[in-house]
């Protein structure tokens, strides 16, 4: 049996930063500090920051007052802003600043008089964070159906603005279908994905096309690692999400002498390296060593918020 991994794979630059942000919270302020929402959809992570001292609310409500207040990757609408304020809580920003890029895109195109469409998945904190940044209606595509129901004007002055995670061939597809529908359209093209989800896309289509099975690693609220499992099943192979060794069938291996893993972005690489060893237990065929797929490799970062910039 024969274990490849994609490249990229696992953490991105936005990742990183937010875990370190949390990392450094604790070292400045001492534990507790509260992070609003998961820092990053992985629950690994999650259990280890709470494991030194992060407390994870869902509500602004949960944190006493004048506290120390993290905001998650995904970023936050204007209103939790404003309560954290209004509170008198001391906050410290983690939003990516790709998703900031996309919180700025939005508000420029509603001052520019222009109607808001988001498109991304309903419920996803990133997707409520960036409709919460603007103060206009913003209308939420997830579907091409969802575009042909838009109850709007077709010569009506409309944008969009994309959600970070997406699938780039879904994206495409609806961009499409809005231009035309909706001759007056301006936004980004596919740029609001961010490079982190098109690389690893890009990687994991590479990977389906050589092996005989996809498992990716990560959570099952992590909308890139969805992404990624989709992207592979499409390419014609078993794709499976899993979230940690734990989760692998038994009986998905019995067929596929070639097994491909990737990581979504939030995924600890730790998790990866668990999966293979894992593999080599539970497959029937001796394990031949593991082979990494070249691919791009990634050396972006992004700095840290000045108040916790210096050691
Ligand atoms: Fe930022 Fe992209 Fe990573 Fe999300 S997946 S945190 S947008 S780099």
């Amino acid at each position: 049996m024969q274990v490849i991994l994609a490249q990229p794979r696992g953490f991105c630059a936005g990742v990183t930063r937010a875990i370190d942000i949390v990392e450094r919270a604790l070292a400045r302020h001492g534990a507790p500090v509260h992070v609003f929402h998961e820092i990053v959809h992985n629950q690994w992570v999650v259990d280890d920051l709470r494991s030194r001292g992060a407390v994870f609310v869902q509500a602004l409500d949960a944190v006493p007052d004048h506290a120390v207040v993290v905001f998650s990757a995904h970023g936050v609408s204007r209103q939790v802003m404003n309560q954290a304020q209004a509170r008198g809580l001391r906050t410290i920003d983690a939003t990516c600043p790709l998703v900031s890029k996309v919180h700025q895109q939005a508000q420029r195109f509603v001052r520019q008089g222009r109607t808001l469409l988001m498109i991304g998945h309903a419920g996803h904190e990133e997707v409520v964070g960036t409709m919460g940044q603007v103060d206009a209606p913003v209308h939420l595509v997830s579907s091409i159906d969802d575009v042909q129901a838009l109850a709007l004007p077709v010569d009506a002055a409309l944008a969009y603005v994309t959600q970070t995670t997406l699938s780039l061939d879904d994206t495409r597809a609806i961009i499409g279908a809005l231009l035309a529908r909706f001759p007056d359209i301006v936004g980004p093209e596919v740029d609001g994905i961010c490079y982190a989800t098109q690389n690893r896309q890009v990687a994991v289509r590479a990977l389906a096309a050589q092996v005989d099975l996809v498992l990716v690693v990560g959570a099952r609220n992590s909308s890139n690692s969805n992404r990624l499992r989709e992207v592979a099943a499409r390419a014609g192979v078993p794709a499976y999400l899993v979230q940690d060794e734990h989760e692998i069938d038994p009986a998905w291996l019995r067929t596929a002498p070639r097994v491909g893993v990737t990581s979504g972005a939030s995924t600890p690489e730790l998790l990866v390296q668990r999966v293979v060893a894992a593999l080599g237990v539970l497959h029937p065929d001796p394990l031949t060593p593991v082979v990494q797929l070249p691919g791009v490799r990634e050396d972006v970062s992004f700095r840290l918020p000045a108040e916790l910039a210096l050691p």
